[in-house]
């Protein structure tokens, strides 16, 4: 499974933030404190961990939540008002029939 940084995986300083929500569905997100992880994919590759609070969203292994990822990528990719337009139509679908 992948995470979306800063959208479904959320990353805080230890104890600054008591609750997140889910950048793609508004659920509260679970936390897991004090976890050694990496914050970019740059420290990643240095094998640069840091101590952080992550938070997770509880869906993000379903399959409606990473194509509700997928089109909000996609909203933020688009310079056109129109497609971003059809695109959140389309998001607001996937959110509403998620099962
Ligand atoms: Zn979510």
């Amino acid at each position: 499974m992948v995470y979306r940084n800063g959208v479904d995986r959320i990353l805080r300083k230890p104890n600054t933030s008591n609750s997140e929500q889910c950048r793609i569905c508004g659920s509260d997100m679970y936390v897991e404190r004090d976890k050694n992880v990496y914050t970019s994919y740059a420290c990643a590759m240095a094998k640069k961990s840091s101590c952080m609070d992550a938070f997770y969203c509880p869906h993000s292994d379903k399959e409606w939540h990473d194509k509700a990822g997928k089109l909000i990528d996609e909203i933020d990719d688009t310079t056109s008002p129109s497609i971003k337009e059809i695109i959140q139509k389309d998001l607001e679908n996937v959110l509403k029939d998620r099962s």
